[in-house]
């Protein structure tokens, strides 16, 4: 089932870039497989992929010593400062920085580390109050602060866009991402590059590539529906 689910996603990621004619190799498909048992990671490693995507530190801890050395882990979940010394030195990347004492964390860890560790910073693009992620104008001011922390790399931005029916009713969101992108890679800031545009889910990945995603989380369109009902909590 996995390996016909990506063949499926495959098939749109390469449409969306032909429709805007980008180039496939410019867009990481990140298998989102939180909650889901090793098996399925398992059949989707199998099946070509090599990046995942978790959303909490100790569902993550305990799958990284089960799946080979050259999987690439993202965090792409809400990161409490006490937990970050875990997954500092075992992630390729935390999407979901949202603040500059998050940072420092991050920092502070990954010196002690002696690793470095690439970070996006997520943005909450339509101001909802549910939602993780600095708003729109703090954004700036964070990205200069958290540029002159040693032992993080700031590679670009992270958005996790409303749920709607409608893909297109994303897009919008998925644009204006680009654009602050943009704007703060003109901006030549030291230690910060704006190459990672994080953003697309299973409802709504091909309109982000159309708008420039770089980097689309698929989760229940690859490995399914998810099941929260016995899930323990993260502790
Ligand atoms: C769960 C999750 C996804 C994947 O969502 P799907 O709709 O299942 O594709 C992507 N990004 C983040 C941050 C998530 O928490």
């Amino acid at each position: 089932m996995i390996r016909e689910n990506l063949a499926d996603v495959e098939k749109r990621i390469e449409e969306a870039c032909s429709r805007r004619g980008r180039d496939r190799s410019q867009v990481t498909l990140t298998a989102v497989s939180k909650t889901k048992p090793l098996e399925l990671l398992r059949e989707a490693y199998a099946a070509g992929i090599r990046d995942f995507g978790e959303n909490k530190v100790q569902e993550l801890t305990e799958k990284i010593p089960c799946m080979p050395p050259d999987v690439r882990w993202h965090m792409i979940g809400h990161l409490q400062r006490n937990k970050v010394k875990y997954i500092v030195d075992q992630v390729y990347m935390i999407h979901s920085v949202d603040s500059l004492r998050l940072a420092e964390e991050i920092s502070r860890e990954a010196v002690k580390k002696q690793v470095t560790v690439r970070i996006l910073i997520e943005v909450n693009m339509a101001g909802e109050e549910s939602k993780f992620g600095v708003r729109q104008e703090e954004l700036i001011s964070l990205v200069q602060e958290a540029a002159k922390l040693p032992g993080i790399r700031i590679m670009g931005l992270m958005t996790v866009a409303p749920y709607v029916e409608n893909a297109e009713d994303n897009r919008l969101v998925f644009r204006n991402l680009k654009q602050l992108s943009v704007d703060i890679a003109s901006k030549n800031i030291d230690n910060v590059s704006m190459d990672i545009l994080s953003m697309g889910m299973t409802g709504d990945y091909a309109v982000a590539i159309e708008e420039g995603a770089t980097c689309v989380r698929v989760g229940t369109g690859i490995f399914g529906q998810r099941d929260y009902t016995n899930r323990r909590p993260d502790i």
